[in-house]
């Protein structure tokens, strides 16, 4: 999950990160009303889901409350396009209106699993207010990165050498350590997946604060942050991955190809979708129906791929342990009762009550593609798609 950056900002100033001072808003009145208080140039922001906003016109700096109503009238209902909103952009529903900051130089720090080392990494950087995939492309010595043991927690000596390491000494050595300490504590109380502030603005005043924020969180472990969790967003979230949450299926993840994957298990999603790879297809979803006997969630899959406009095929690989395949088999048959199916399905089923479930669809008489190994599924379902074209 994430969340907009006011509320990145909000989460973080509880752990000692100074934040501009502002206000959200979704009407333009208002905005000057937050300009009047701020007593000063502000900055108005579009507040979406997705970085990149400033190049995409999402911010406006404003000299008064006149320019700053008129900045939110022209931001709020505008469809934002930046490079990660895609082509088809966000309409913008709020704006954050904060005091402007006369920015010296813009710098970069973030908290991130590192999945090589199964640890929390602090990445910082001199070079900030740029993408950070930019930066490591073509200079990848410019980040410097300290991985952390969670068990002691980040310490202040790190931070202190990281400040020095991308140029903060002096006077600001010790307010910028203390700051990457607590957005190091931010990610590792909060649960996040990601802790980012860029830039991490150093003020022509000497006050180091963060301009931008950024707080992805572990969405497993929301249920100890029902604060955060109070904060989720659904105009920010695929609408399908929205359904699939409500109707109680494990885990679907929206992705780009065309092939509609309704797998039991995480790991033989996984393995699924890399057949599917290996055959030269694109799978169009992650879907792990998870282990429940229930005809009902292989009904629910199903309505989310048919409302997928993208899935060309459907592939069903069906591992039986604990999960039996005669009710996997009438989920499948109910589902065709109940709505048009256009698109080939090719279906994988083995393990416990196969037979039953063989028996059932055979008496069905619903269309299916067979195949008997994962392989064959995939590629018998990248074929099928293919032939529809
Ligand atoms: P993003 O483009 O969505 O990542 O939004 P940011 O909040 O990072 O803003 C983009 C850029 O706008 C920053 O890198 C700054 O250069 C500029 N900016 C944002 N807020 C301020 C501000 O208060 N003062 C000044 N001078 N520039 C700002
Ligand atoms: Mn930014």
């Amino acid at each position: 999950m994430k969340v907009h950056e006011y509320q990145a900002k909000e989460l973080l100033a509880r752990f000692g990160i100074e934040v501009p001072k502002g206000r959200v808003t979704t009407s333009p009145d208002e905005a000057a009303k937050i300009a009047e208080e701020i007593g000063k140039p502000v900055v108005v922001k579009a507040q979406v889901h997705s970085g990149g906003r400033g190049k995409g016109g999402g911010i406006k700096l404003a000299a008064n409350p006149a320019e700053a109503r008129e900045a939110a009238a022209a931001i709020i209902g505008m469809n934002l396009v930046t490079h990660q909103t895609g082509p088809e952009g966000k309409l913008v529903k709020s704006v954050l209106v904060e005091e402007q900051i006369e920015i010296e130089k813009e710098l970069y720090v973030s908290v991130v699993i590192d999945n090589s080392i199964g640890l929390p990494i602090v990445m910082a950087s001199a070079e900030g207010g740029v993408e950070i995939e930019e930066v490591a492309a073509k200079n990848p010595d410019a980040i410097k990165r300290t991985p952390v043991d969670p068990t002691v927690g980040f310490q202040p000596f790190q931070g202190r050498q990281m400040a020095m390491d991308i140029g903060l000494s002096g006077d600001l050595m010790r307010p910028a350590a203390t700051l990457i300490g607590g957005l190091y504590n931010a990610f590792e109380g909060l649960d996040c997946s990601l802790a980012e502030i860029n830039p991490l603005a150093l003020t022509k005043d000497g006050r180091i604060l963060a301009a931008d924020a950024k707080l992805n969180f572990d969405d497993n472990a929301l249920y100890r942050h029902k604060d955060v969790a109070e904060l989720r967003d659904l105009d920010e979230e695929d609408p399908l991955e929205v359904r699939a949450q409500e109707s109680g299926i494990g885990t679907y993840i929206k992705l780009d190809g065309n092939i509609g994957c309704v797998v039991n298990g995480a790991g033989l999603a996984m393995a699924t979708m890399d057949a599917i790879k290996i055959s030269g297809g694109d799978p169009a979803n992650f879907l792990d129906i998870g282990t429940v006997n229930d005809p009902e969630r292989v009904i629910a899959s199903f309505r989310i791929l048919m409302d997928d406009k993208d899935v060309e095929a459907v592939l069903i690989n069906i591992f039986g342990g604990m999960a039996r395949v005669d009710v996997i088999a009438q989920g499948i048959i109910d589902a065709h009762k109940q709505m048009k199916i256009e698109v080939p399905v090719v279906a994988r089923l083995v393990g416990t009550n196969v037979e039953e479930g063989e028996r059932l669809l055979a008496e069905s008489g619903v269309e299916l593609i067979r195949a008997h190994d994962l392989g064959e599924a995939a590629q018998k379902a990248v074929d099928a798609a293919a032939a529809r074209k």
